[in-house]
């Protein structure tokens, strides 16, 4: 059984999961430990005992090792890839792709433990000296999703460290493989006992008992809505409150106007709205298309996804992999079902495939004639699964586009200069995507979004020391008496 980390440990755990590789159920990853409530405990408190030594460990210290970090996961890029690919159902260039991000945020923040900055200024008062700097916060919680098994624990963990907190991370159940990978870099990079924990286990087991304990001062968390939701509730219910930061879900938008270049619109919409499997907060999963060019559109987006590959994720050539599992699928093929019964008509893709081992494949869904109020597309349905909107023109299209709860990431694809510029002004999402698929995204700039997607400051880049830092006013007297 592969184990949890804890106080500088590997721990097996009474209870165990099996990791499931999507593409072939018969084929088992690995057997990986379910903590308990006590173990989690036990990681809380090795956590805040190494917080005192940790926060005021050297930025030298922290840079190293978070260098070492990114060094080995980028020299183990294939391998790590391939693990990830197993478990997640991604293609195997995602897979890589996606190891060699995770390597390049700990080489970035290895960069910002070196950078962080204050700010002296003069005081409104005589001879008062004024002086604002940034502090860790504590023990940080850090709860993830299963889409992105090693890229959202690498961008949580290396600006926690930068900043000299120290962590409990939970990976998805689903998931576990690639963060036990990167807990043992971790752990070999030097990371001293107690400052860094892995936790696999249960959200209503380890994430709970993560929410209630007062030791931990803050949570990072991705996951959906109605978990974020409640992990919110409990934050701010519980002493002390606990500061928060959550990225949750996408119904995000891709407007095509009748002057977009076809082909790259198309491959835009194809690669936001299907690859990773549709699996992702950022994907295209409402393209909104103009009068002129939607009958265009539409039978090109047909031919194109004719030519797509679905196969095991391990395999050359395939262009999506399968569903990550079952309860995904089915969620997938219910809201295929609820959008024809709502009205929508399904033009490509939407059953189940065949392949050689037993996995879960669907071939990617387009769903036309869908009105902004159906179901479709207002509900993340988090699969391979696309709604095209007709719209009058660019007006309506801009309105169809921020009518939703969401508000991740927005994109448009077209050659004017004028609708790209008020599109850039007046799209309501964090993120704004002109003539580029709404997913995929750098790694040393904000990410997050508004509305039900984002709360609390952004992650990544720079702007992650907002959530990772407590800032500090401190006022000297510099006189001879006031
Ligand atoms: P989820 O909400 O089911 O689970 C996320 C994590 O929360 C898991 O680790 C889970 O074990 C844990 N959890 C569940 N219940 C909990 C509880 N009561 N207390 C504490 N922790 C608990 O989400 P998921 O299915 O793993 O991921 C898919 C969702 O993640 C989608 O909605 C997707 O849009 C979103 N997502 C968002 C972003 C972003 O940055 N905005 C990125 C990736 C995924």
């Amino acid at each position: 059984m592969t184990k949890n980390y804890i106080a500088g440990e590997w721990l097996a755990a009474a209870e165990a999961c099996p990791n499931i590789n999507p593409s072939n159920t018969n084929d088992v990853v690995g057997e990986y430990a379910l903590a308990s409530a006590t173990e989690t405990e036990h990681a809380i408190a090795a956590a805040s005992d190494a917080f005192p030594a940790w926060s005021h460990s050297t930025i030298q210290a922290r840079h190293d090792i978070l260098k070492a970090v990114g060094d080995e996961i980028q020299a183990r890029k294939d391998e790590l890839g391939r693990l990830l690919s197993r478990e997640e159902g991604k293609t195997l260039p995602e897979g890589i792709g996606e190891v060699t991000r995770a390597a390049q945020i700990f080489q970035f923040f290895a960069g910002e433990c070196l950078r962080v900055a204050g700010e002296k200024l003069s005081s409104v008062r005589p001879s008062v000296d004024v002086e604002i700097t940034r502090e860790p916060v504590g023990v940080i919680g850090l709860i993830t999703p299963w889409n992105f098994p090693i890229a959202i624990p690498a961008w949580k963990i290396a600006p926690a460290l930068a900043y000299g907190n120290t962590i409990v991370l939970k990976p998805a159940e689903l998931v576990p493989g690639s963060a036990h990978a990167l807990a043992e870099i971790i752990v070999r990079a030097g990371v001293p006992a107690g400052v860094f924990n892995l936790v696999m286990g249960r959200g209503a087991i380890v994430g709970e008992k993560m929410l209630s304990s007062s030791k931990v001062s803050a949570i990072s968390f991705t996951g959906s809505v109605p978990t974020g939701r409640k992990i919110a509730q409990s934050c701010i219910t519980s002493e002390p409150m606990k500061k928060l930061q959550l990225e949750m879900g996408g119904k995000n938008p891709m407007v095509v106007l009748d002057d977009a270049d076809l082909k790259l619109a198309v491959g835009c919409a194809v690669n936001s709205a299907f690859f990773s499997t549709g699996q992702r907060c950022t994907a295209s999963s409402r393209l909104i298309v103009t009068e002129g060019i939607h009958d265009q559109f539409v039978a090109a987006m047909q031919e194109r996804m004719r030519g797509l590959v679905i196969d095991d994720a391990l395999k050359a050539g395939t262009d999506i992999g399968p569903v990550v599992d079952q309860s995904q699928l089915d969620q997938d093929l219910t809201y295929i079902s609820i959008g024809q019964a709502e009205g929508a008509k399904l033009v490509a893709g939407g059953k189940l495939l065949k392949r050689e081992a037993p996995g879960f494949y669907l071939a990617p869904a387009l769903l036309t004639e869908v009105s902004n109020q159906m179901r479709v597309a207002r509900e993340e349905i988090f699969g391979p699964v696309a709604t095209v909107i007709r719209a009058k023109d660019y007006d309506e299209a801009l309105e169809l586009a921020n009518d939703t709860p969401f508000g991740l990431s927005s994109g448009i694809c077209t050659t004017s200069l004028k609708y790209a510029s008020h599109f850039k002004r007046n799209a309501e999402a964090g993120m704004v995507m002109v003539n580029i698929p709404t997913a995929g995204v750098d790694y040393h700039v904000p990410f997050g979004g508004r509305k039900a997607s984002s709360y609390g400051s952004r992650e990544q880049g720079r702007y992650a020391q907002e959530f990772y830092t407590s800032v500090k006013t401190a006022y000297t007297f510099e006189g001879n008496g006031p």
